[in-house]
């Protein structure tokens, strides 16, 4: 997605060669116009996936998550990282490893909002080792429900996520795809 790679080389900030700073239009402040063409571009490449439902992580994955949700005319739900006061019984529970914070979180999703019934399309806004989509996965998977297919707003592809969870069967559709941090720079996979 041509718009998305010209924003990452004019405001992306690379820290070290493995972390690629976004704040400024979707880690901290967000850029509505470009996540509303982001929302598009998922629900134009998912369009025939059959999804019911959008699941994401707060708080990052939310932004290009309600976009998609909104252009597929369906709900979204984010999995919350921190405990809510609901009982047990009614959640969902999966651990997931941050790559950027370096501790294990539990995500909770509402028993209420998946069903054996729902396609769900995961979305997030990097992808780095699998963790978090393979946590969403699963949780989507313990209600039953199948995953349509996995959008990524920006895929960091020298990390082994993509692969992973394209070796478990799961379809996965980045925007943006980075071959390298390396030397401050960003190089994509089609440049690379
Ligand atoms: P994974 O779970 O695939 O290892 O890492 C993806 C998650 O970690 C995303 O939800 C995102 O919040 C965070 N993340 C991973 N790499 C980066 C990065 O380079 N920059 C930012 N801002 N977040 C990242």
């Amino acid at each position: 997605m041509k718009l998305l790679q010209d924003k990452v080389i004019k405001e992306g900030i690379v820290l070290g060669n493995q972390v690629l700073k976004v704040d400024s239009f979707l880690n901290h402040q967000m850029d509505p116009v470009l996540m509303k063409e982001v929302g598009a571009e998922f629900a134009r490449r998912f369009a025939d996936a059959g999804v019911t439902k959008v699941l994401t992580i707060e708080s990052s994955g939310i932004a290009p998550a309600i976009m998609t949700a909104l252009e597929l005319s369906v709900p979204m739900i984010f999995a919350r990282k921190h405990k809510s006061l609901t009982l047990k019984d009614d959640i969902f529970v999966e651990k997931v490893y941050s790559f950027t914070k370096q501790e294990t979180n539990e995500i909770t999703v509402s028993k209420k909002f998946l069903s054996a019934e729902d396609r769900v399309l995961i979305v997030d806004d990097f992808l780095a080792n699998g963790e978090a989509a393979f946590g969403l996965a699963r949780v989507a998977e313990m209600a039953g429900a199948s995953v349509a297919g996995i959008g990524i707003v920006i895929e960091k592809s020298f990390q082994p996520g993509a692969r992973l969870l394209a070796e478990a069967g799961y379809r996965v559709d980045s925007l943006v795809r980075i071959a390298s941090l390396d030397e401050g720079k960003v190089t994509f996979v089609e440049q690379a």
